[in-house]
């Protein structure tokens, strides 16, 4: 009986050495890698910074002009139902830097990742030398079209930093921008594809076109954009909801106060009366 009992604490010690030991050596491994990421960071930064390929394409500028599209254009586009072909230089397939910009993934204000490698980076503009560095050979340059070329069409210094806004208007660059536009709308949104091209044509030469003049007056966007519930108006009406009960509550306790010191002042002159006789 006792010697069963300590070959079955025996193999217990065993089973609990097997359990531990592994953990012990992937943890550590762990530690050593993170290790590694945070030593080879500054000096992999550094390598690819050196090995930079240049691409005749602002990414920040497509990248502009993507949010263009996607605020100002395809709530409309998807509310027809209206399927955009590849012939459109506006598809997602005509923007090279559309599969990169999806390997993105914004995990923290100040971490963002590569889809592609898992890499970490403190700011978005790290991760995009490390795009034009590491994964060049992911950039469809061959085949996708330049989509920062269509941003003088599609009013992308609106949704880029404002000190890059041109203040006087060039007569010259307005007609080439309202004719580069009218093309476009042209070409996405052709007059015998069916009601509803022509309503999303008629769309897009007053959202994006109709601006393109020095007269002024119009401006661009004018149909409006993406509808959102901003997380702004739910911690509003979530505010107010709280607030609401604690307001009717101060109301009620002043009202209380006010009947009491009505009671008090007409208490005072009944006992002064009441007095001499
Ligand atoms: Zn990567």
């Amino acid at each position: 009986m006792g010697k069963s009992i300590e070959l079955f604490l025996q193999l217990q010690l065993l089973v609990l050495c097997l359990l531990v030991l592994p953990q012990k050596g992937s943890s550590s491994s762990l530690f050593q890698r993170n290790k590694e990421t945070e030593a080879t960071g500054s000096a992999s930064i550094k390598q690819e910074q050196e090995h930079s390929h240049e691409v005749h394409c602002s990414r920040e500028r497509s990248r502009a002009a993507w949010k263009v599209i996607e605020e100002y254009l395809m709530p409309f586009v998807e509310q027809e139902k209206y399927q955009i072909t590849r012939k459109c230089l506006l598809h997602p397939d005509n923007d090279m830097f559309r599969d990169q910009e999806q390997h993105k993934v914004h995990v923290d204000i100040n971490d963002w990742q590569c889809g592609y490698c898992k890499k970490s980076f403190r700011a978005e503009k790290f991760l995009d030398q490390h795009f034009d560095n590491r994964h060049y050979n992911l950039l469809n340059a061959s085949q996708s079209k330049c989509l920062a070329d269509l941003c003088g069409a599609l009013h992308c210094d609106l949704v880029m930093d404002s000190k890059l806004r041109k203040t006087k208007c060039n007569p010259a660059a307005a007609s080439r921008n309202h004719h580069l536009c009218e093309s476009l709308a042209d070409n996405c949104f052709p007059g015998n594809a069916g009601p509803s091209a022509s309503r999303l044509h008629e769309l897009f030469l007053r959202q994006f076109c109709d601006a393109h003049t020095c007269t002024g007056g119009k401006k661009p966007f004018s149909r409006g954009g993406k509808k959102r519930t901003s997380i702004f108006y739910l911690a509003v009406s979530i505010l107010t909801l709280m607030l609401l009960p604690l307001f009717y509550c101060i109301v009620y306790l002043h009202q209380m106060e006010k009947k009491k010191g009505v009671q008090d002042l007409k208490r005072i002159p009944n006992r002064n009366k009441s007095k001499p006789s």
